[in-house]
């Protein structure tokens, strides 16, 4: 008699684009069933929806990246796109899945979604399953003791602190069974997620390398050279002294579970200092994945309403200057042009870049947020929109709207030598270390000598710092004592 075919299993892959420590994949390869992996492409309109043109880049080479891990299994990724819910019933009835599989997701429009295609399969008598791993704790979880979510940042630390040690994560699976039949694949060139004429991306991969393989050993590189001093120079632009996985965690390519697990055991060979200091880090993330999950309006409304009667000036020529880095501040140049060019930002230079556009130009943080986003390959829904409303003073838990950065003196501290601002502002190269972060007040001769002409090599400031610090402030005035 002719064995019964099994009914496979679909794993749906959205923002976890790994085979290490995942849930829905380790459970489905549990089951012991056929295992059917597939991406859907949705509409705008959903969490998983186009990306922004940097991000997409990266979706790009991820995705190519874990349908080679898939095919070391003999197994493959499954390519589709339209309505989430649409791509299903049509892959269920084409293939006779009886079980979805996938890894929870946070943002919004990506929680609505999930919840109405659970309660459709469910009523079609299919089984859906969701797990955690994309963040540590599940963000409806960790509440105040009035049963409230936190909106202030250390005690959230220390109720997660407190919440015991995360899970240690899941290793890849040894074996995953794949179908008899597969369904038809769209092919991932037909997405056109590259840029090409022009192609704007060429030098991203002069310092990345999508994919779970490159995260695990960027993780490995991290631990072993950087992770002892990290304290001390994570705030120094020039110096590669943090982890540089955030583009990786962005597309779940590897797991805060496992990176907080590479953490552990540690103790003989690294500070508790630099230790506690990165933790806290990754649990920022988890705290802007708390605001965004409490408060959905956080990528757009401000978390404290008293700034929707703020003047913003919303200067055309001064955010298209900023965007090019033609501001005639170095270091605020500096980064907005390592973004253009490398797809990222240190995240000092990314606090100084906000102080910048919101104080020193009075434009709308969201103006910026939606520029990083389209940018940035580790643009991120909730880290994205939250450390956007930390800067304007906005947000939850925010730096207040007075702490106004200078852009020379957060340049001379932090890139005293210049070495940040010669690598990515090449006219400034021969600039006398004295006057790299303040061109602007160099004697006539340094400049020659460096072959800088102001107004036409390199701008004049766009605005004088003291000037808009005033003008900001005065603002804010206005709207400080409104209920
Ligand atoms: P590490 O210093 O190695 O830290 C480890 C991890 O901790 C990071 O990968 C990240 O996941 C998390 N982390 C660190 N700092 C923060 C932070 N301030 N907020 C939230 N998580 C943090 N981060 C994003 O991942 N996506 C974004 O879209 C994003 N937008 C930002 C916008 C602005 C205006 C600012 C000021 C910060 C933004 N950040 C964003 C936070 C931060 O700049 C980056 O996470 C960090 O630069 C990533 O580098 P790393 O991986 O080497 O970090």
């Amino acid at each position: 008699m002719a064995k019964a075919v099994e009914k496979p299993v679909i794993v749906w892959f959205r923002k976890d684009l790994r085979l290490d420590d995942n849930h829905a994949l380790h459970e489905a390869c549990a089951l012991g069933k056929p295992v059917i992996p597939i991406y859907i492409r949705e509409p705008e309109s959903s969490g998983n929806g186009p990306l922004g043109a940097a991000q997409a880049w990266w979706l790009h080479h991820s995705l190519e990246a874990l349908d080679r891990s898939l095919q070391k299994h003999h197994s493959k990724l499954v390519l589709l796109s339209g309505n989430a819910l649409d791509v299903l019933h049509a892959l269920i009835k084409s293939t006779g899945a009886e079980t979805v599989l996938w890894n929870r997701r946070y943002d919004p429009p990506g929680i609505a979604i999930d919840t109405r295609i659970k309660h459709e399969l469910e009523r079609q008598a299919v089984q859906a399953q969701s797990f955690a791993g994309q963040l540590l704790h599940e963000p409806s979880k960790l509440k105040t003791g009035a049963g409230t979510p936190y909106r202030v940042y250390t005690p959230f630390w220390r109720a997660l602190e407190g919440s015991g040690e995360p899970p240690h994560p899941l290793e890849a699976p040894k074996k995953i069974a794949f179908p008899r039949h597969w369904p038809q694949s769209e092919s991932l060139a037909s997405w056109k997620l590259l840029p090409a004429k022009p192609n704007w991306a060429s030098a991203f991969d002069e310092v990345w390398t999508p994919g779970e393989d490159a995260a695990l050993e960027k993780l490995a590189d991290f631990v072993d050279d950087r992770l002892s001093g990290y304290k001390k120079d994570r705030d120094f632009p020039s110096v590669t002294a943090t982890s540089m996985l955030s583009p990786h965690l962005a597309l779940g390519e590897i797991s805060p579970a496992r990176i907080w697990d590479a953490t552990r055991g540690l103790s003989k060979r690294v500070s508790p200092d630099d230790l506690v200091h990165f933790r806290k880090e990754l649990a920022w993330r988890e705290f802007c994945y708390h605001l965004l999950f409490h408060f959905p309006k956080l990528p757009y409304a401000n978390w404290n309403d008293r700034f929707d009667g703020f003047e913003w000036h919303n200067n055309k020529a001064h955010f298209d200057a900023w965007t090019r880095g033609l501001t005639g501040y170095p270091i605020v140049d500096a980064g907005m042009r390592q973004l253009w060019r490398h797809g990222i930002m240190h995240n000092r230079v990314r606090m100084i870049t906000g102080s910048f556009l919101i104080k020193d130009l009075m434009i709308d943080w969201r103006r910026g947020e939606k520029w990083f986003r389209d940018t940035l390959v580790d643009a991120d829904p909730a880290s994205n929109a939250a450390n956007w409303q930390w800067v304007a003073g906005s947000g939850a838990d925010a730096s207040p709207f007075f702490r106004i950065f200078n852009p020379v003196l957060q340049g001379e501290k932090f890139d005293p030598d210049g070495a940040y601002v010669r690598e990515f502002i090449p006219e400034l190269a021969k600039l006398d270390t004295k006057y790299i972060h303040r061109p602007f007040d160099a004697p006539a001769a340094v400049l020659e000598k460096a072959g800088i002409i102001l107004g036409d090599t390199y701008p004049k400031p766009i605005v004088d710092h003291a000037a808009a610090r005033d003008r900001a402030l005065k603002a804010y005035n206005a709207i400080k004592d409104a209920a």
